[in-house]
């Protein structure tokens, strides 16, 4: 692997990752810190996400995502009606 080409290529280990256990208060937000709802699976790692910047990065994860596991309705079944609509 070039180890030079970006970073959705930094600080993994390349093993096959078995992470499809739900999402939990402890998984973060790559980006923002905030409580993860959406694990994006990549080729070589993963990213988590929060609803709002799931949505913001979808476009780019995308086209690179082995697996989105998307628990957003989460989200909503926890906050209620209070959670701003996703669609
Ligand atoms: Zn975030």
């Amino acid at each position: 692997m070039d180890p030079g080409c970006g970073w959705l290529y930094g600080n993994v280990t390349g093993t096959t990752i078995d992470n499809t256990a739900p999402l939990t208060a402890a998984d973060r937000c790559d980006r923002c810190g905030a409580q993860a709802y959406v694990r994006v699976v990549l080729p070589v790692g993963e990213l988590l996400f929060c609803a709002h910047h799931a949505r913001e990065h979808a476009p780019k994860f995308a086209t690179v995502a082995t697996h989105v596991q998307d628990e957003t309705d989460r989200l909503h079944a926890e906050h209620g009606s209070g959670a701003r609509a996703l669609s």
